[in-house]
């Protein structure tokens, strides 16, 4: 037995942690200096530290426990699946009942024609599937040169080196020779601090048409495929003017290229639909799936195909999968968590209650003196800080120094808020009630007040020129 109990004392643990984890996303030698924050249970929307803290979980962990924390349910049915059938795999016209169950409740949920279902164990994976399977699609067809992806700065779709390289964010290209050949990147619809002078509405029109020219660059014959999320997620909760959507659907169509939705974020509820290709009417050929599909408490992926690009793919051995794809303790508990979903009615609640009260209590924020705009669809907000709420204008000290402020003032007053560069961000479980947004909106105040004064303090209220 594994002795290292939740009993022990928080800075053994932590040493421990920074002698041994590898932590994704964090330098170990601050991890030795500073010590983690080491979670040990959880309820509801609240999370218990090793020092019995509560605190009020406004990201879902990362954006996934869309359901909330301490559902006996899932765990009941991962043990009953573990007793019945632990593992079997998927591969080699094989088969079990909680991949089947799942594919088919999937296909039933999922917008238009997407009826069939490629598992992977996370987002990542599920990514690297979409990009040989896009390019398997064209290769069937007789287009092996159909074989560009057109992705966009800053989005995030995982950090494996398919996925690594489909995101769009430099802090990964610069590490492990990203991204692979055939992957292009345009801009992205970020009106706050990059549309300049035109309304967000032009500038969504701009944004959309660098597909067009970045297709007519390449060459239609040599473009496989369009991938973005509805919303970006990681990038900084980036919500694309009303214009955009629409308009990179046209181009899709017209061009002949198919669309690779991210909805790993987006997906099972969090804009207040099922999906956001649904809030965005959005017609994707290839669904990406993550996070809420099992609310977190088990690791699940899944790429969501299309009639059109299943039948192609279906022709011959795609010879790709993972141990883990369709795993029967994933798809058990993922069933679960969509009955869930769909018997509390969480979705409407989303769209009628929680979204449009959260929403209230966050565009209150924008009367905040360092707060430049703030944003929101659904459960996922984003507010910009600022030193000159007139201007848009960026910090001058470096990028994120003052969200980093920001956010240990956050952690400070028990409430997890992520910050991305200068954006604070939030997407809580669906399941939060008015009141617990009114301790988030509260801690969120103070937080910004102190956060406030330290910047200003510290001489850092200053834009750039
Ligand atoms: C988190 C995320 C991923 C990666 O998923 P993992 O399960 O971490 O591999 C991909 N796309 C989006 C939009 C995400 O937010």
């Amino acid at each position: 037995m594994n002795n290292i109990t939740n009993h022990m004392p928080t800075a053994e643990l932590q040493a421990i942690d920074a002698a041994h984890h590898m932590h994704p996303f964090s330098a170990n030698k601050s991890l030795g200096e500073k010590g983690a924050r080491i979670i040990t249970r959880a309820e509801g929307v609240t999370l218990t530290d090793s020092e019995g803290q509560s605190i009020l979980d406004a990201m879902a962990g990362l954006w996934c426990v869309n359901i909330g924390y301490g559902r006996d349910e899932l765990a009941d049915v991962a043990a009953r699946q573990m007793k019945e059938l632990p593992y079997y795999n998927t591969f080699f016209m094989s088969s079990h009942v909680p991949a089947i169950a799942l594919s088919q409740k999937l296909a039933e949920l999922a917008p238009g024609d997407l009826n069939h279902v490629f598992y992977a164990s996370g987002g990542s994976e599920a990514n690297d599937t979409n990009l040989r399977m896009v390019r398997a699609y064209w290769a069937a067809l007789g287009k092996p040169e159909k074989f560009n992806v057109i992705s966009r700065k800053n989005a995030y779709h995982g950090t494996s080196m398919g996925s690594g390289s489909l995101g769009g964010m430099a802090s990964i290209h610069s590490q492990g020779g990203l991204p692979i050949p055939g992957i292009h990147h345009i801009g992205q619809p970020y009106w706050y601090l990059e549309g300049g002078d035109m309304s967000p509405e032009e500038f969504g029109i701009m944004r959309a048409r660098e597909l067009e020219q970045k297709i007519d660059e390449l060459g239609e014959d040599k473009v496989a495929a369009f991938i973005a999320e509805p919303i970006q997620g990681a990038g900084g909760v980036i919500i694309p003017p009303s214009t955009y959507w629409p308009e990179v659907n046209r181009i899709c169509r017209e061009r002949d290229i198919l669309l690779i939705a991210d909805e790993v974020i987006t997906g099972f509820g969090r804009t207040g639909e099922w999906f956001g290709s649904e809030y965005y009417d959005i017609q994707p050929d290839i669904m990406t799936v993550a996070k809420g599909i099992t609310s977190g408490y088990i690791p699940l992926g899944a790429s969501i195909v299309s009639d059109k690009v299943a039948e192609v793919i279906g022709r011959d051995d795609f010879n790709h999968g993972y141990t883990y794809s369709g795993h029967p303790v994933a798809c058990a508990v993922a069933l679960e968590n969509l009955r869930i979903i769909e018997e509390e009615k969480i979705v409407d609640h989303v769209r009628d209650e929680a979204g449009p009260y959260l929403a209230e209590k966050w565009h209150q924020l924008a009367d905040h003196p360092f707060v430049g705009e703030t944003t929101i669809v659904g459960m996922m907000a984003s507010l910009a800080l600022t030193a000159d709420k007139s201007s848009r204008k960026p910090f001058k000290a470096k990028p994120g120094t003052v969200g980093l402020m920001t956010r240990e003032r956050c952690f400070g007053n028990n409430l997890i808020m992520r910050h991305v560069y200068d954006r604070m961000i939030v997407a809580p479980p669906l399941v939060m009630t008015k009141s617990d947004i009114d301790v988030l909106f509260e801690r969120a105040v103070q937080s910004l007040d102190e956060a406030y004064k330290n910047v200003k303090d510290a001489g850092l209220l200053e834009t750039a020129d």
